[in-house]
């Protein structure tokens, strides 16, 4: 063949390969290669390597898509000075990510507005970056999809897609009480993915008053269990984060009121 066909044949078997990238780089890195005198391996390193890109950027996007996490919140955003209640040590190991890897779950627990979402947010961004799958849904949406499927007939549908991410986040368990129906489809998705995949579930009750989300202490008691078992637990007792900075201003102007007073 000559080159002008050999040419057209290698867009070809890229384009069938469905590998676009490498396709629409294919002249770029070939005229690169002429011009610095690269190699074969080093040419086809580049050209590889081109592919291999587009590809991870797709399925960190569709990661992300699927994940519908509510705010675009990373473990690095968390301002640690302000909540010293939250042990920065910890949330750094949970950062490596290894407890995905035993499926342990993350228990934040907490007054509303001291970062419990955004730890969790957190969490779920650095897991999808890692390339594991993850999803965020509250409670409440968790039990009313439940329902929804019941009704449907969907109930082993809707069971295996909350089996199915590495990480579930599941925000605000215990705001409203659940009724029967979607406390057993909560017990279910915690029981279904207890020792397989993690979640990370926050809560604004202490442990202690769990039975107050289920209508059934045994219930309660069943699925704590579970979610116990093998976790890491943040009781953030601390203040509201915005009321905090608030404060602090507050607590600033008043100390400038008083120097300027004073002197
Ligand atoms: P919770 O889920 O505990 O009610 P959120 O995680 O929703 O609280 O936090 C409430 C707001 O305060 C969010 O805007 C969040 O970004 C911010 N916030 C809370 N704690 C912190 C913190 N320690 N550092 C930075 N922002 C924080
Ligand atoms: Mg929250």
């Amino acid at each position: 063949m000559n080159e002008p066909s050999l040419y057209q044949a290698v867009r070809g078997h890229l384009a069938t390969l469905r590998l676009a990238a490498a396709a629409e780089a294919l002249p770029a890195v070939l005229d690169q290669a002429r011009a610095d005198s690269l190699g074969h391996t080093a040419m086809l390193e580049r050209l590889l390597s081109i592919e291999v890109e587009a590809t991870l950027a797709r399925r960190r996007a569709s990661l992300e898509r699927f994940a519908s996490l509510p705010a675009p919140w990373r473990l690095s955003d968390f301002d640690f000075e302000a909540q010293p209640a939250v042990d920065r040590a910890l949330v750094s190991e949970l950062g490596t990510l290894r407890f995905l890897e035993d499926a342990t779950n993350v228990l934040f627990i907490g007054p509303p507005g001291v970062g419990k979402t955004m730890l969790a947010v957190g969490l779920a961004r650095a897991a999808i970056e890692a390339g594991y799958r993850a999803y965020y849904t509250t409670a409440a949406e968790l039990a009313a999809r439940c329902h929804r499927a019941a009704l449907e007939g969907r109930w082993a549908t809707v069971m295996r897609f909350f089996a199915g991410p590495r990480l579930l986040v599941i925000d605000e368990a215990g705001y409203l009480p659940l009724p029967a129906e979607a406390a057993a489809a909560l017990f279910q998705v915690i029981s279904q993915r207890y020792l397989k995949g993690s979640v990370a579930l926050t809560t604004n009750l202490g442990i202690a008053s769990w039975g107050r989300i289920f209508d059934d202490p045994t219930v309660a008691a069943a699925m704590l269990d579970r979610l116990l078992h093998r976790s890491v637990v943040f009781n953030i007792d601390g203040d509201r984060y915005r009321m905090r900075t608030h404060r602090a201003r507050a607590e600033h102007i008043r100390k400038g009121v008083v120097v300027r007073s004073s002197g």
